[in-house]
């Protein structure tokens, strides 16, 4: 059985811990490998190797810092297909799928190969008579991230390029579900001429991520996952003074205007609510259908959603893959057992899906249901699977005061052909990240990624200047050169004669 340490000082790392736990390949359902799980010693060996690091790289100047970057860059692009591969042999989503996940990730390295740019500072000359003033911006120290299972290359890219760009030394904590494509990651950055300790990998639990949350070395925390633990690291790190942005769940609509494009609609909602098992904090799970075009915006779907193909992520004919572990098949699949229950509408039933071959695999097929309503849990709660919920409202203002009356605000996207409504919905929605006509509004690396509400506990997005300002602390110096200028003692506040 393979087994998968910790990435420690340049090296694989095996630690102290005896705990380990089991790595599956979703699509068998069989167990492929062991990961180690740290204790608080493991990660304080790893918080010392970026402690002994961070002077030199601090000092490095910014361009060989982003040269580094540049060779990880290519080297990336060189092992793309086998990057792709580890995402899905442990995650289980589609391989064209997992393929875009690693781009989007690569696009913030690319974005932090231009950061020297935006390390510059502001100057200004004669702020008082002959005194000048000037800010630049310098690293934390040692920054630390956790992330969750659903982006095992992605996520963790909005965060340790920008990171280390700017000069930090980081320790990765990725998700015990998946974490082979963060070791790959870090022997890439090795290879690429990384010094040993700026970037660090620990694997674990509970246990490691409270290791870091208390560790005092630590400057700063960037976290993605659910909202309930990103509750957890938002508290821990005000408590132990650390920087934090921690990013949450999401329950995102799209709604649909009668004047809509229906078959784009369609097709939008199919791909951003199925797509990866509905395993995105961006997928959109719940639709809003404005006034009558809700039957025939079902009747569609419908007919996709049972057309959908399930199948193993490698298979290149699969549109969608089986969910992560069977823990959470069974909680997915608790879920719509709970939405008939509330009394909403099952129009298309996934849960008894089988595939030959493959019949240990955790797989869900596709579930819809219709006239959802705002009191159930199955409409307030997130389900992180296949499971779309249409939901039916009067009018234009109702579907907004819907969205924003929900506790989450991550993502939100309105489908239509009139300017009005949709200038209207951009300006009044409370959700951090919206489209129009554009089914996931994800944004760009050099934009910033962040959701609103309960979606995010901290005051910075990822990546894009919302990283670079979250990496850097601001210094603003004051000077002036005496020559010859003789000052007296003074007791007021200086200001400007
Ligand atoms: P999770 O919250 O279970 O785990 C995330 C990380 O926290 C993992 O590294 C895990 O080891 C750690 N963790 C888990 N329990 C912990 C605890 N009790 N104490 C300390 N650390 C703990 O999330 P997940 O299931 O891996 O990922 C899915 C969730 O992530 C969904 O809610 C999804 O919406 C969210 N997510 C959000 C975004 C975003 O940008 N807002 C992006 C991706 C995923």
């Amino acid at each position: 059985m393979k087994s998968i340490f910790h990435f420690v000082d340049g090296k694989e790392f095996k630690g102290d811990s005896k705990r380990v736990s089991n790595i599956y390949n979703p699509a068998t359902g069989e167990v492929q490998a062991k990961v180690k799980l740290a204790s608080r010693a493991d990660v304080k060996s790893a918080v010392e190797s970026a402690a002994r690091a961070f002077p030199d790289w601090a000092d490095t100047p910014s361009l060989s810092r982003a040269r580094i970057l540049f060779k990880f860059k290519e080297l990336i692009e060189k092992n793309s297909d086998e990057l792709t591969k580890l995402i899905v042999s442990e995650h289980g989503k589609v391989y064209d799928d997992a393929k875009g996940s690693l781009i989007r990730g690569l696009e913030v390295v690319e974005f932090a190969c231009g950061i020297p740019h935006l390390l510059k500072g502001e100057f200004t000359e004669n702020v008082g008579k002959e005194v000048d003033s000037w800010s630049v911006r310098q690293p934390l120290g040692i920054c630390a991230g956790i992330t969750p299972f659903n982006f095992p290359a992605m996520v963790p890219m909005w965060m340790f390029p920008v990171a280390i760009a700017c000069g930090n030394t980081f320790i990765l904590k990725p998700s015990e579900k998946d974490p082979s494509c963060s070791i790959m990651l870090a022997e890439l950055l090795k290879q690429a001429g990384l010094p040993d300790g700026v970037f660090n990998i620990i694997n674990g639990d509970k246990e490691a991520v409270d290791g870091l949350l208390k560790h005092d070395d630590i400057s700063a925390i960037s976290f993605v996952g659910s909202t309930a633990i990103a509750k957890y690291i938002y508290e821990q790190s005000a408590k132990y003074e650390k920087r934090v942005q921690a990013l949450g769940g999401a329950k995102n609509h799209c709604v649909v205007m009668p004047d809509s494009d229906l078959d784009q609609a369609v097709n939008g909602l199919m791909g951003a609510a199925y797509g990866s098992a509905g395993e995105r904090c961006m997928a959109q799970s719940v639709a809003v259908a404005v006034g009558n075009i809700g039957d025939e915006l079902v009747k569609r779907l419908s007919q996709k959603v049972e057309a959908l193909k399930i199948g193993p992520g490698i298979d290149k004919r699969s549109e969608m893959g089986p969910l992560v572990t069977k823990e959470h098949l069974i909680k997915v699949k608790g879920y719509v057992d709970l939405g008939v229950k509330e009394g909403a509408k099952l129009v298309v039933d996934g849960r008894n899906v089988r595939l030959q071959g493959y019949e240990n695999g955790f797989y869900i097929g596709g579930c819809l249901f219709d006239n959802v309503t705002e009191k159930m849990r199955i409409y307030k709660e997130e389900i992180f699977g296949p499971v779309l919920s249409v939901i039916r409202v009067k009018d234009f203002n109702s579907a907004v005061d819907l969205i924003n009356n929900h506790e989450y605000g991550n993502g939100t996207t309105i489908f239509t052909r009139d300017g009005d409504s949709a200038r209207s919905f951009t300006n009044k929605i409370k959700v951090g990240m919206v489209g129009v006509n554009i089914p996931i509004p994800v944004p760009m690396a050099f934009h910033s990624f962040g959701g609103w509400k309960r979606s995010l506990f901290g005051d910075h997005h990822m990546h894009g200047l919302e990283g670079v300002r979250f990496y850097t602390k601001l210094k603003t110096i004051t000077s002036r050169w005496p020559s010859g200028i003789k000052d007296n003692p003074e007791f007021i506040m200086p200001t400007m004669k």
